[in-house]
Formats: structure tokens, sequence, C-alpha cells
């Protein structure tokens, strides 16, 4: 019999240093968790999700597999504005939808929630960047919350990652299975071929993302191209099969067969992108 998952320890009000894993519903922040307390057993981490409540079905099924491989509570943490947090910042900058280049979303819903839950309390923050990443930015801004990268001291790549989450038995979320990234459903960084993929598996979920567009005449999720015309059944055809075609000379510039591949890690993954959000998307 499983027991509850004990809530993870409070914050103190001492100037201790606290320890923090945030994690964002994906597979490297998740193989963090994992890594840190096998290697700091004695260790107190405190787990975050900052919950932007738009998040997939499978972020929270995952979020409960990892509580209960840890044994201990994933605090949940929420924007000022609770689960109406996303339409209340849509309205203040007056119904722009966020982007690649106007990431607002990220700083409201995660960050700011984040910063807000440490206060001014010295703490370390691990993040979950691998050794055999690109990618590089922003964390926080604040001179108490210091960054630390494990994976990046410690050599351990994706294919380790892959290793740590197959042992520990929690896996991979199963929304790799038809998208690359955790994060929002409404999520700017999916690719056309992910959009197609989530009209088929939640078709209410792409209404809500095409409402947004509808409410905000003018901005779309996607570059150049909105919800209603990419739901069209020809151009859905014409995605999957560009889709397809790149998929497969990226296969034929790879080497033979990955350990992540022998894992099944999906063949959506995102090699040779750098792009994504450091905060979502770990
Ligand atoms: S997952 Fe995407 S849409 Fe959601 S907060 Fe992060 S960057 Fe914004």
């Amino acid at each position: 019999m499983t027991n509850a998952p004990e809530a993870s320890p409070a914050p103190s009000s001492e100037t201790v240093l606290r320890h923090i894993v945030m994690l964002s519903g994906g597979k490297d922040s998740t193989a963090l968790a994992l890594y840190l307390r096998q290697k700091y057993p004695q260790r107190r981490f405190e787990y975050l999700f900052c919950d932007t409540h738009k998040e997939l079905p499978e972020t929270y099924e995952y979020l409960a597999r990892i509580e209960a491989r840890l044994g201990c509570r994933v605090e949940r943490l929420a924007s000022r504005h609770g689960d109406r947090g996303f339409d209340h910042y849509l309205k203040i900058y007056r119904g722009f939808l966020p982007s690649p280049q106007a990431r607002w979303c990220t700083r409201q819903l995660k960050i700011e929630p984040f910063e807000r839950y440490v206060g001014d309390d010295p703490a370390r923050l691990y993040v979950g960047l691998r050794a055999d990443e690109r990618r590089d930015g922003y964390i926080s801004t604040k001179r108490n919350i210091q960054p630390v990268f494990p994976f990046r001291e410690d050599g351990i790549e994706r294919a380790d990652v892959m290793r740590i989450l197959e042992e520990s038995g929690v896996g991979l979320p199963s929304y790799y299975e038809w998208r690359s990234r955790s994060g929002c459903y409404f999520c700017f960084f999916q690719q056309r071929g992910e959009w197609v993929r989530l009209k088929e598996r939640y078709p209410e979920l792409y209404e809500k993302a095409k409402q947004y567009e509808k409410q905000e005449q003018g901005y779309t999720w996607v570059q150049n191209e909105s919800l209603s015309e990419l739901e069209a059944p020809e151009r859905q055809r014409e995605i999957l099969r560009r889709e397809k075609e790149r998929k497969e000379r990226l296969a034929a510039r790879r080497r033979p067969r990955t350990l992540a591949q022998t894992y099944g890690f999906s063949e959506l993954d995102e090699t040779d992108r750098d792009d994504g959000c450091l905060i979502c998307h770990l």
C-alpha cells in the first residue's frame, strides 16, 4: 500500500540555505530530482511545480508518479491570480498572446510565483540543464537565489537521464508519445505537427486555444497561421507529411541507434533544438 505523500519541508524563517528543485513535468528536471535524492540522501529538498492551470492532463499524472517515487509532495505554486492567472495577465497585456519573443507567461506564471515563494531566503536552485545541451537562459535575477547545474558539473547527458528515469521506475511522461515538451497545452513552442496531434487527442483543448485567437483578433499562436487554418484536413496532412520527411532526414543523419531510442524516447525529441523555455521545458 502506498502512503500519502508527506508535505515538502516548510520554508524556514531562519536563514538556512534552502535547496530547491523546480519540476517542469519534463524528463530532465524529473531525472534531476531523482538524481539529487540519491546523491544527497541527507539533504532536505523542496520540490516545486509552477502550475499555470493550462497544463496537459499527462503532466498532472506524471507529477503524481514523481511524488510516489520521491515519497514527498511536490508543492504546486500558482500565480497571484490562481487558475485565472493566464487570462488575467492576458487582459493586462491587452490581449497580446505570448510568443517566443514576448514570453510574459513564463515571467508571470512561473518565475514570479517561484521568486515569491522563495522570498529573501538564501536558496540554491538546482537546474536540470544537461552536459550535452547548448541551452542557456534566465533563471532568477534575485541575488539570494543561486542557480546550480549538477548535470553539467557531473557530465550527465541525455542517455544518463533516460537511464535514471528507467531505473527509478518513473519513466517518461506519456505526452512524449505525441509531443516533445512539457508546458501549457497552447504553448507557442509547439511544432505544427504537435498542434495537429493536440487536436486529435484533446479536441476540447484545441478549441480552447482557438478561442484565444478568436477573442484576440489578429494574434495567432503559430506564426502566420491561425489554428482554424491549421486544422483544415488538407493542411493537417501537409504538416504531417513534412514532419515525417524531416524526421527521416534527421534519422538518416543520426548514428545507428542511441540509448534514448532504445528506451523508446519519442522521435519528436529535442535533438538539434536549443530553443524553448528554460523554466517550462526541462
Ligand atoms: S509552457 Fe509555453 S505557454 Fe506555458 S508558460 Fe511556458 S512558455 Fe508560456
